[in-house]
């Protein structure tokens, strides 16, 4: 008998597996790959397989978040760490790996482990009963992807992402920018507005206009421009006028700053630039409107030319893919259950967290929740000031549901240390995660035994 089907071998799945198997709990991976199916995406048949880049990011646990939250998984003794490391290949401070020596560690580790075993098979339904974990990433096979919309609701549930650049809010400047609804509606703090002059605005449409574009991959040749999450240099191609009339309409918004007002409308600027808030913790703001298939460096160079956005810092760049994902902050409890079907858990990338080793954290961590739930120990979450435990608050509720776009690691997800002077900040964040991540294990180390 197994105890827990996890369904989807990939990096989550792999994982939570791992760390089940370990506790001594018997189960049931499902993997399509090797039974005649593919995604667009992946190459073999192998577990864990990186589709793309071979890179796990930074691994400089003592300034950068993506390399904190390594050290937390190596902590918990990660399966994709441990075979990350063994695969390993020199890219400098980044963990780079040899992709086939990768997944092959993965998998040579589950397939030997007396408690897990792997079935090669393609799963369309929501099991009705029985201890979960559904890991099939951002491309879900379509008929489970459509019994999942069943259970969440249409809504919750996307098939493409439409991400909108996010900026630290404590890289805006004020002194430019102002907080504004606009026509003063709601609390009146709910957007940051940066304004733009006539020729400031013409040149920034036709930088949107001529910057380098990422390409469409020939599978997403179809990804629909839906009206609402169309790129913002789509819309300003359609002309001259057209951001003035939509993202960037300045209707409503009276700058503070401006005491000569010697634009068209008197007391509003030219055209906006707004920006709401995209995390509780108020340290994240999304760029309303600016989805894009901009190059990352294209983006970053142009929004700096956006008064009050000169230093921006982003915690994340804009982009448009395929990407199957919930709306995790609505649909999932703390604990990663679907709400009316408890017995189902999800975890990778299909909860909204984005990248390997993010979608690799979210599995363990379901694969944790799940061993404290078959034993009967409570479960607690990893510190909110921990990589992991920020992650997951994210994702569990912290997010705001409206704009929820899958999401990295990134320092604005930890409580903010505001009185640590910006220079130290980053290694102020790591030491205090490293100490707490240190007693949340020793807690969890002595409530197991
Ligand atoms: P996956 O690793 O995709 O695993 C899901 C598994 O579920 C797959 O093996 C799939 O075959 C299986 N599956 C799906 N449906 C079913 C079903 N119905 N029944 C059984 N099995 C099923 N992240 C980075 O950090 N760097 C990158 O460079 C990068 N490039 C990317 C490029 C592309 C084209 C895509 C799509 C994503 C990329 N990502 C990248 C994101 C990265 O793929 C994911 O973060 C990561 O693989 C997600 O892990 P996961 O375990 O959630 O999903």
């Amino acid at each position: 008998t197994h105890h827990v089907h996890i369904i989807g071998g990939g990096l989550a799945g792999s994982e939570a597996a791992w760390q089940l198997a370990r506790r001594g709990f018997k189960v049931r991976l499902s993997e399509m790959r090797g039974s005649g199916e593919m995604t667009p995406a992946h190459q073999t048949d192998g577990l864990a397989e990186l589709v793309c880049s071979n890179s796990f990011r930074s691994d400089d646990d003592t300034k950068n978040a993506v390399g904190l939250l390594h050290h937390e998984m190596r902590r918990l003794d990660s399966i994709i760490m441990q075979a990350g490391e063994a695969a390993r290949v020199p890219a400098g401070s980044a963990m780079a790996v040899d992709r086939d020596v990768f997944s092959a560690g993965v998998q040579r580790a589950l397939e030997e482990h007396p408690n897990v075993t792997v079935v090669r098979e393609r799963i369309d339904a929501l099991p009705a009963s029985g201890p979960t974990l559904i890991a099939t990433g951002p491309l879900t096979a379509s008929a489970l992807a459509q019994n999942i919309a069943k259970a969440t609701g249409a809504d919750s549930l996307a098939f493409f992402d439409a991400i909108a650049p996010i900026v630290h809010r404590d890289s805006i400047d004020m002194e430019v920018a102002w907080f504004q609804s606009r026509w003063n509606k709601g609390d009146g703090k709910d957007y940051i507005n940066c304004p733009m002059n006539r020729e400031q605005y013409a040149t920034f449409v036709q930088g949107l206009i001529d910057g380098e574009k990422t390409e469409f991959r020939e599978w997403e040749a179809d990804t629909p421009y839906f009206e609402g999450c169309m790129p913002i240099e789509v819309m300003a191609a359609r002309g001259p006028e057209t951001l003035r009339f939509g993202p960037m309409k300045p209707v409503g918004l009276d700058n503070p700053h401006d005491t000569t007002p010697d634009f068209p409308q008197g007391r509003w600027p030219y055209a906006v630039v707004q920006l709401r808030q995209d995390n509780k913790l108020g340290t994240l703001w999304n760029m309303v409107g600016f989805q894009t298939k901009l190059k990352h460096r294209a983006q970053v160079e142009l929004f700096r030319t956006i008064p009050g956005l000169e230093n921006a810092e982003f915690a994340r760049l804009g982009g448009l893919h395929r990407n199957t994902f919930i709306n995790s902050p609505v649909v999932l409890d703390r604990e990663l259950r679907l709400r009316g079907a408890e017995h189902i858990r999800f975890g990778g990338q299909i909860t909204g967290c984005e990248g390997y080793v993010e979608s690799s954290a979210v599995g363990l961590l379901a694969g944790l929740m799940l061993a404290s739930e078959l034993t009967g120990k409570p479960w607690s979450p990893p510190p909110r000031t921990t990589a992991m435990g920020a992650l997951l608050a994210h994702i569990t509720g912290d997010a705001e549901a409206e704009s929820y776009q899958p999401m990295n690691v990134n320092f604005g997800l930890f409580p903010p240390l505001h009185d640590v002077k910006k220079k130290a900040r980053k290694e102020a964040y790591t030491d205090r995660a490293k100490a707490d991540f240190g007693e949340w294990l020793a807690s969890m180390k002595s409530a197991a035994t």
